[in-house]
């Protein structure tokens, strides 16, 4: 039978969920049915021995019936307390009722026969009586102890939200019991930033905000179908849908919690507008196991995001990057460095009216059969696996010296860029490594130009700036690498001390599709001219964003247009051209 533990009344769909989680199930019911059985067996050889006058024959010695009767009786006590003891306020109540019943049958015989031998079954009774009252009153302070325990074990202690555990526990039912449900992950987008400004106190009360709109949605059942949300943790939430039949269903129930972050969120007296991306798996048709689908939901969260301003909410496809896929990719990296299969390519770089500015180093990795491992899939691993430093040292102390070995040659007053990663910017060795390449590369400093992404602004302000000062006091110049897709605000921009903006592929892409976006890229432009950077555009691959770009006033220009990633010694012909 289900101890209904967690919450007394069972009112909202989230605690009627928690309640017949089978974490909370007590002792099995056959248990209940075999304990009955035994003491109305019990109860009626008590009976029959106590007014029989026969004997039996045991180890030649001939035992009477009656006297036999005490054992059964104790027999049956057993079961009453036992019954108590396992099977919450029914078993209690049940042997409460069967205790009494005994009295004034056992009165009635003792008075109707005027003989008093049964006194001890009388006293036998009354013990068992006392003995499941205190057994009672002990059991129920020992389950609100476990009751408090288990709230505290499935609850988020932040939002009071079901947590992590109650996700998986709930997974866990609906595989075994075979029932058809959909398991999501919402997370919400760009709330390392607010953590990072306004402070966790901030960042909490938002968290405590949302968990409370998504959970008035669940409890009141106004998406359509039977909804489950758990906080994961962080930024991360879990939604568990359940009588869902199309995939129509299940977005309108997804939108559903997305709109009600549409609403502004107030703290302290500030508004804030939050946005989620949404991942989601269906059991069974994206997998059988909890395990499984969980990380597949993880696997369409993360496409959601890379979609960027595109969709929000994403369905796992079977092509999508899944875990083992990265475990494959972080083991091609491994071997890659190992057997030096990482090289580089080199993207020129024009000014508006054509002449080489230089070029940007671009990571490649050849894998064992000749194919190319593409960057945009190698790189985010590599930054999780903890090799994007070796692979920024790699390319830029290759890179350095390729372009060095020109220098000498040509005496070349190209600019070669090279990407570093903000994980690799922090990490102790980076001075001491760009000194290392500067001292053996033989290329002026002020010649080569660091790309960071302008994450790093809002990641970890204070060592991202002190390194990057260090930079400069050694005459490197700075880019700003992707800028506009994150959240860095002007006041940041205006502290760091960039040479140069590189404004994002996306926004070039979108320039010449309405006078707005026109407008837009024109302002990041007149904004980095203000603050006194040049400006690179990338991603440029027609003439058309060309003739937009040299009208607002873009200094230089980097995209297929004018030159795609090449391998060094295309580089050095394009440089040995007359013109390049
Ligand atoms: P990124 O730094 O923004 O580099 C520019 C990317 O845009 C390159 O992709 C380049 O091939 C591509 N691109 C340039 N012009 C065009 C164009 O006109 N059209 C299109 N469709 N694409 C264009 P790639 O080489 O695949 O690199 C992707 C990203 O990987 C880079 O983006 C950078 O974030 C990262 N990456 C590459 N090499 C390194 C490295 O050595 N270290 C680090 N940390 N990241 C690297
Ligand atoms: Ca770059
Ligand atoms: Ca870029």
């Amino acid at each position: 039978m289900k101890k209904g533990i967690f919450i007394p009344s069972n009112r909202t769909n989230t605690e009627k969920t928690l309640n017949g989680l089978s974490f909370n199930s007590g002792a099995p019911k056959l248990g209940f049915v075999l304990l009955l059985l035994l003491y109305i067996a019990s109860f009626v050889a008590v009976v029959r021995t106590s007014i029989s006058a026969g004997s039996s024959m045991l180890f030649g010695q001939a035992i009477p019936y009656h006297s036999l009767t005490g054992a059964f009786s104790s027999f049956g006590s057993l079961c009453i307390i036992f019954l108590a003891v396992f099977y919450g306020k029914t078993g209690y109540f049940l042997s409460l009722a069967l205790i009494l019943t005994q009295f004034p049958m056992i009165l009635t015989g003792m008075f109707a026969q005027q003989s008093f031998t049964n006194i001890a079954g009388f006293f036998t009774n009354l013990l068992t009586l006392l003995a499941i009252i205190l057994l009672r009153a002990n059991m129920s302070k020992v389950e609100k102890y476990q009751t408090r325990l288990r709230n505290q074990a499935v609850t988020d202690q932040l939002t009071g939200l079901p947590n992590r555990f109650a996700c998986s526990e709930l997974m866990g039912d609906l595989v075994r019991r075979n029932e058809k449900f959909v398991i999501a992950v919402l997370n919400l987008n760009n709330f390392k930033n607010i953590n990072s400004t306004m402070g966790e106190g901030t960042g909490n009360a938002l968290l405590v905000e949302i968990a409370a709109r998504w959970r008035d949605i669940a409890d009141r059942g106004v998406s359509g179908t039977l909804d489950f949300v758990t906080r994961q943790g962080g930024d991360e939430f879990a939604l568990i849908i359940r009588n869902c039949d199309s995939d129509e269903n299940i977005r309108k129930t997804l939108t559903y919690y997305e709109a009600a972050l549409r609403n502004k969120l107030t703290v302290e007296g500030c508004d804030y507008f939050l946005t989620a991306s949404i991942g989601y798996a269906v059991f069974p048709a994206d997998g059988g196991s909890s395990d499984v689908l969980l990380a597949r939901a993880y696997s369409a969260l993360a496409e959601a995001k890379r979609a960027n301003a595109g969709d929000s909410i994403h369905r796992f496809r079977d092509d999508l990057p899944t875990a083992e896929h990265a475990l494959e990719t972080e083991r091609r990296i491994r071997s890659a460095l190992e057997e030096n299969r990482l090289f580089f390519h080199l993207q020129p770089q024009y000014d508006i009216s054509h002449r080489l500015r230089g070029f940007e180093a671009l990571a490649r990795i050849k894998n064992p059969d000749g194919s190319l491992l593409s960057p945009g899939e190698f790189i985010p691993v590599a930054e999780k696996a903890g090799l994007i430093d070796k692979i920024d040292y790699t390319v830029f102390r290759d890179a350095a010296g390729f372009l060095g070995k020109l220098i000498r040659q040509t005496h070349t007053d190209v600019t070669l860029s090279v990407n570093v990663s903000v994980k690799y910017l922090m990490k102790n060795d980076f001075l001491k490594e760009v000194q290392g390449i500067l001292d053996t590369c033989g290329v002026p400093p002020s010649q080569l130009e660091v790309e960071i992404t302008e994450s790093v602004m809002i990641d970890s302000v204070e060592k991202a700036l002190q390194c990057i000062g260090e930079l400069k006091k050694m005459g490197l110049r700075i880019a700003i690498d992707d800028f506009g897709t994150g959240y860095s605000s002007l006041s940041y921009l205006n502290s760091f001390p960039a040479d140069t903006l590189k404004v994002d592929k996306a926004f070039i892409d979108k320039m010449n599709t309405g006078e707005a976006s026109r407008q837009y890229v024109a302002a990041i432009i007149s904004i980095g001219h203000l603050m006194g950077f040049d400006v690179i555009s990338e991603g440029v691959e027609e003439q058309s964003q060309l003739d937009t770009l040299r009208e607002i006033g873009c200094d230089y220009i980097q995209g297929y247009v004018w030159g795609r990633p090449m391998p060094p010694e295309a580089a050095e012909e394009l440089l040995a051209a007359p013109t390049h």
